[in-house]
């Protein structure tokens, strides 16, 4: 039996469009001896997943994992279906492993860390939790270094990119130089901000990415929400997303530099409207992100709680 590969080697792909402008892709890879899912999208690509499985002349029972990549809603979404049709573990790294068990848990972490300046709203609870199957615990732990040996020669090896998240993992595959990412570039030019959570950690993810598209380790690279790239491609995108994490510190220091103290709120609704990006949660996450890495850096106090003013 063969079947032709939705990529160069054993990696195949389902895709949705999220949002207007937002594609998601989901992967799969096949080894001689079993094969794995990288992430398991949104609840309602169940169906697409299990084709993707069949076109790739696999049994369900083939399925021995789903290797996360991060731990949003939007990469979790089919876990409980998949786990139940397939038997499959899910593998994924522990610092968010209560995201998989607790849905409430992963709305008000994910949405809410800043409960009074965002609303409980249905349309919120829905936005966040309508993508989510059912809770799975994750049952393995994993983290940069471990490898899934699939057989005939298909690896995939897990690489530390925080940064989106505080804790991120990409896929190496070694047979044809592929690295598989989730989020580890953020979206750059969506209608809301995609946000990260460590400003320092996703710069020193992004040079670690440019390392890897130089070595020559990575020859193509698979993005959860931008199409397929080639590593000299690759190079271009990190320049676009480090211009864009600039970009944001330099407005938040313009709006910190026009008063003498401003607030979490206005600093948030601000670098929105000057930026041109909806006013919603993930911005505010990003904004505070920004806050605590200019502290670090010794370029801004806090005043009172949630108020700043540069030093
Ligand atoms: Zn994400």
């Amino acid at each position: 039996m063969s079947h032709v590969s939705d990529f160069r080697g054993p990696i195949y792909r389902a895709a949705i469009e999220l949002a207007p402008g937002v594609p998601l892709y989901v992967h799969l890879v096949k080894g001689a001896d079993y094969a794995v899912w990288i992430d398991s999208g949104v609840a309602s690509m169940f169906a697409q997943l299990t084709e993707v499985i069949a076109r790739a002349g696999l049994r369900d029972s083939d399925l021995r994992f789903i290797l996360h990549t991060h731990s949003h809603h939007d990469h979790i979404g089919s876990n409980a279906q998949l786990k139940d049709r397939t038997g499959c573990l899910i593998a994924a790294h522990p610092h968010y492993a209560a995201w998989h068990a607790d849905f409430e848990r992963h709305y008000q972490e994910f949405a809410r860390p800043f409960p009074h300046l965002v609303p409980d709203t249905p349309a919120l609870r829905a936005e966040v939790l309508d993508p989510l199957d059912a809770p799975r615990p994750i049952d393995i732990g994993i983290d940069e270094g471990v490898s899934f040996h699939l057989g005939g020669g298909v690896s995939l090896t897990a690489i530390s990119l925080p940064g989106h998240m505080l804790a991120e993992l990409g896929w190496l595959e070694a047979s044809t130089r592929t690295l598989i990412l989730g989020d580890a570039i953020t979206g750059l030019d969506w209608t809301l901000f995609h946000s990260h959570l460590s400003v320092a950690g996703y710069r020193g993810s992004l040079a670690k990415l440019r390392a890897l598209a130089t070595s020559g380790e990575v020859e193509q690279v698979l993005f959860a929400h931008f199409a397929p790239m080639s590593a000299p491609r690759l190079e271009d995108l990190i320049q676009r997303a480090e211009r864009y994490i600039d970009e944001v510190e330099a407005t938040m220091l313009r709006i910190l530099a026009g008063s003498e103290v401003v607030s979490l709120e206005t600093l948030w609704s601000e670098t929105c409207r000057r930026m041109g990006r909806l006013q919603e949660f993930r911005a505010l996450n990003m904004v505070y992100a920004h806050v605590q890495d200019l502290h670090e850096r010794g370029l801004l106090e806090e005043t009172e709680p949630e108020t700043y003013r540069l030093r």
